[in-house]
């Protein structure tokens, strides 16, 4: 039976997070998966962006690329198809995946590439002083919105669903045993599958919104969630503020590389004179 600390580098550690930041939970819940599901760590390519919760590869003993901020999605699609038969794993922050690398989330989602971004959103840049980012609520401060942030944010899951994502769901820190089961779901399921995992940044988000300690801030993570299931019978009002947690969708689509071998494949028989089945 494997365990999570069998694909963790420890001797990599202390790790450099604040502490009482939630970005650990979610490098736990994904070595847990990995354990879980008793995977070959030579079967798994993890690749990162920049940020704080970037640095998740540092601490995993696993195959990782770190890359450019914002193009870890590009990056992972070139692997995808390179050698389809890896378990393509791709770990960004807010900034990374919908701010800088944004055009390539929708992208990724439209074409179905078959791989897992895990996305931890805090709200904010953490690693450079707590700027917006695309995902900062409106009205809340930041180092660069010191009188309430003007912009209105994504929502992360909406955008991933809308763009034609097949697997999309969403867990807070508070709930590590719910992310675990949906970072799960995702390396499980067949085509281009999202995760957003809400973490806590009381370095930065917490203080200026005056959100308390780390704990202080995962207890609110948790009163605000509400189950997906339960949230498709409430009104837009009713879900205003609220953080929806579970699976969101998980339908089935023709991979990207599925379909392209299949093509491939057919054109090669027909030039070698062969017949195919065009039904
Ligand atoms: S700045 Fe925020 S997100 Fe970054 S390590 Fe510190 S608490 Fe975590």
């Amino acid at each position: 039976m494997a365990d999570y600390k069998d694909y963790m580098l420890f001797d990599k550690l202390p790790h450099t997070w604040c502490a009482g930041c939630g970005d650990g939970i979610v490098l736990q819940s994904i070595a847990a998966v990995f354990a879980e599901m008793e995977l070959d760590k030579h079967d798994i390519c993890l690749v990162s962006g920049i940020g704080c919760f970037g640095r998740v590869d540092d601490y995993l003993d696993i195959n990782c690329m770190h890359v450019t901020h914002g193009r870890a999605l590009p990056a992972a699609t070139g692997i995808a198809l390179a050698n389809p038969a890896l378990h393509v794993i791709v770990t960004m922050g807010d900034g990374d995946s919908v701010t800088i690398g944004g055009n390539h989330l929708i992208h990724c989602a439209r074409r179905n590439i078959d791989l897992t971004a895990i996305i931890a959103n805090n709200y904010n840049y953490g690693q450079t002083g707590g700027q917006y980012s695309g995902t900062t609520p409106t009205d809340s401060i930041t180092s660069t919105s010191p009188y309430g942030h003007i912009e209105q944010e994504f929502d992360i899951c909406r955008l991933a669903e809308a763009a034609g994502a097949t697997y999309v769901a969403r867990a807070t820190a508070f709930n590590p045993v719910q992310m675990r089961k949906l970072i799960r779901g995702g390396i499980e399921h067949k085509g281009f599958s999202l995760i957003e995992c809400m973490v806590q940044c009381p370095t930065h988000y917490g203080r200026y919104n005056r959100q308390g300690e780390a704990a202080d801030m995962m207890k609110m993570m948790n009163a605000r969630s509400i189950p997906a299931e339960k949230a498709k019978t409430m009104s837009a009002e009713e879900l205003e503020g609220r953080i929806v947690t579970g699976v969101i969708v998980n339908k089935n689509r023709e991979d990207y590389y599925t379909k392209y071998k299949r093509i491939i494949d057919a054109q090669r028989i027909r030039e070698e004179g062969g017949s195919v089945n065009e039904n």
